[in-house]
This record gives structure tokens, C-alpha cells and sequence, in this order.
């Protein structure tokens, strides 16, 4: 273990100067520690300062005079996942975060680090592979490895990663808003805009600046009408991430289809919203000839490897799931 220097941050202001004063890399940031301490001890990360948030005023949910519904940056994610409101209004959100690792981590995770977390990919966590990723150009070991649980959708000849959240995908179709602050003021990010896709520089995963802290997560008005899912397939019924999953959001009125929001997660970079699909959904009749053909046109710009052929029609297959159970 390296040595780092530790400080407990009384707000986000004393958060932001603290992690800003550090001389040559800026501090990290600790909230629920379920992602960064496995980096720290693995030797991926190497902090010479963590500053810690946990303490920070931050875990409330509350709905806003406009009816959006504010999360702060430390909800736990099953607080998240159980609170009334969500589970009420944005069944998708809970459903999708309760499908997500164990009772325990659900339990520590923050909806910010949730938003931040890292790759899955084991060769990112294996400090002797080489990893775009984690050391900009070394190469990517999965690109011709073991990449079995590696992306289709969105990936780069630098990196194949899948980005391992289940929150995220739900979030994919709810399009919130994220909020950061940092020394100079605040702003918004549509979710959106937030995850990068690889490219050419695999180590630059999201639109956070290094001098900004996300303070809160700010979901839309309800979707009134909305028809909710999440489906998730994985090798193991608990503790284990996505091979493939598909959160929908359907309004439908006289047998038609009239808003249709579809995202993919276990098989892409980034939380993928799938417009293919949605454009073959809308003003379309539900029936599973139609779930087929959305999901058909949803994996088309698929790139599978040698050993991740599979998710092509496992991602299908969640799809196909998750829109009959919502469309009823
Ligand atoms: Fe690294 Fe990405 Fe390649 Fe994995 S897929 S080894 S994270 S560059």
C-alpha cells in the first residue's frame, strides 16, 4: 500500500479548495469507497491525497417546486432505490439499482459514485496488462484477449469496456440532469452529454472537469403514463454485472405506441441509448414482431470479438423481454 494524505471535507466548498491544493495531482474524491478503495489496494489508483465527502450534507431526495425530483450526491444507492417517490414515479430507476450488486454495496455505493464507477474490465484491474485505460497508450489486452464480457456498442480499437453500471442505464432513458459545482461556480450536465465513449483516449471516461464535485443528480417530472422495465441477464442470479440488460419507457394509448425510450447496458461503453429502436417502437402496434424488430435494428451497428458474439442476441433477448412486460 502507498502512503496518501487524508482529509475529511466539512463542506463542498472546504471539499473543492482541499482537492485543488494538491501540488501535482489533483486529490480524489471518497464517498461510499466501494469502487476506489478495490482501485487503491489493486495498485490501479494511486492518490496522493483522498479527500473524504461522506460526511457532507449531501443525501437528501427531495421534489423541487417544478416537480422534478432532486437527488443528492450521497443518497445510498438503496435509499434511492426505496424511496417512495422513485419507486412510485421511476420504477425503472429502482428496479434497475435494486438488479445491481449485493444488499451490502447497495448499501455504501453513492449515486455519484455510481455515476463515476469504474470498468468491470479485469485487465484494467490487473496493473501488469496493458490497458489504454488505465496507462493512455500501452494497448488494450481485451481487444484480442478474453473478452467475453466486453462492449458491442461504442467501443474503439483503443478500448472495448463495458461501462458497469445498472443505475446508469435507467438514468439513460430518464435523462436527468447532473450538477456540479467547482471554485469558479456551478452548472448543469445533461446525463446524456456526461459518459464518454472511448475513442482515442480511453482514460477520459466522463464530462467532469477536474475541478468540479457533482453535488446532485435532478430527474424530470414524472413520465405520467409511462410504462416501466428493467431486465437484466447475467451469469449469476445476485452479485454480478450485466451481460446484457434493457431499460424501456413506453406511453401507449388505443394500441399504438406513442413515446418509446430504450437503453441498453452490459453491452456498450457508455450507458447506450438505442435511438434505432426507438424509431422502429414509435406509433408502431406492440407485438413481439415489432419487440423483434426493435431490437434487431438496436444491435445493428454491433461490433462483436471473438468471444462476446454471444451478447448479440442475449442483448436482443432483454430487450424483447422488457418491452412485452412493459407494453403488458
Ligand atoms: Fe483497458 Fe479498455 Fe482494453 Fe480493458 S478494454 S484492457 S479497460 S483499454
Amino acid at each position: 500500500m502507498r502512503s496518501f494524505s487524508y482529509h475529511r471535507a466539512t463542506s463542498v466548498a472546504h471539499a473543492i479548495a482541499v482537492r485543488d491544493s494538491s501540488p501535482r495531482q489533483p486529490g480524489v474524491l471518497l464517498a461510499g469507497g466501494t469502487t476506489l478503495l478495490d482501485l487503491i489496494k489493486l495498485d490501479v489508483m494511486q492518490p496522493e491525497q483522498v479527500v473524504d465527502l461522506s460526511r457532507l450534507p449531501l443525501a437528501q431526495i427531495q421534489r423541487l417546486p417544478d416537480h422534478r425530483l432532486q437527488v443528492g450526491a450521497l443518497v445510498r444507492n438503496s435509499d434511492l432505490a426505496w424511496h417512495e417517490e422513485v419507486r412510485a414515479n421511476y420504477p425503472v430507476l429502482s428496479a434497475a439499482i435494486l438488479a445491481g450488486a449485493s444488499g451490502q454495496i447497495r448499501n455504501m455505493a453513492t449515486t455519484a459514485g455510481n455515476l463515476m464507477q469504474r470498468t468491470r474490465c479485469p485487465y484494467f484491474r490487473d496493473t501488469v496488462s496493458p490497458c489504454n485505460k488505465r496507462e493512455p497508450g500501452t494497448g488494450c489486452a481485451a481487444w484480442d484477449g478474453i473478452n467475453r464480457m466486453h462492449a458491442l456498442l461504442g467501443g474503439s480499437a483503443a478500448c472495448i469496456a463495458t461501462h458497469p453500471s445498472d443505475m446508469c442505464v435507467a438514468l439513460a432513458v430518464l435523462e436527468p440532469d447532473i450538477v456540479v459545482r467547482s471554485a469558479e461556480g456551478g452548472r448543469s450536465i445533461p446525463f446524456r452529454d456526461f459518459h464518454l465513449a472511448p475513442g482515442d483516449s480511453p482514460h477520459r471516461e466522463h464530462a467532469l472537469a477536474a475541478n468540479e464535485i457533482i453535488t446532485a443528480l435532478i430527474l424530470p417530472p414524472p413520465l405520467l403514463d409511462s410504462r416501466q422495465r428493467y431486465v437484466k441477464l447475467r451469469d449469476r442470479a445476485s452479485f454480478e454485472f450485466a451481460l446484457a440488460s434493457a431499460a424501456v419507457v413506453l406511453r401507449m394509448d388505443r394500441g399504438k405506441i406513442l413515446a418509446a425510450r430504450v437503453a441498453l447496458g452490459g453491452v456498450a461503453t457508455t450507458p447506450w441509448r438505442a435511438a434505432e429502436a426507438e424509431a422502429v417502437l414509435l406509433n408502431a402496434t406492440p407485438s413481439r414482431e415489432t419487440f423483434l424488430a426493435a431490437a434487431i435494428a438496436a444491435l445493428r451497428p454491433a461490433v462483436p470479438r471473438e468471444h462476446n458474439r454471444f451478447k448479440v442476441k442475449l442483448a436482443q433477448q432483454a430487450l424483447v423481454r422488457a418491452l412485452e412486460e412493459a407494453a403488458g
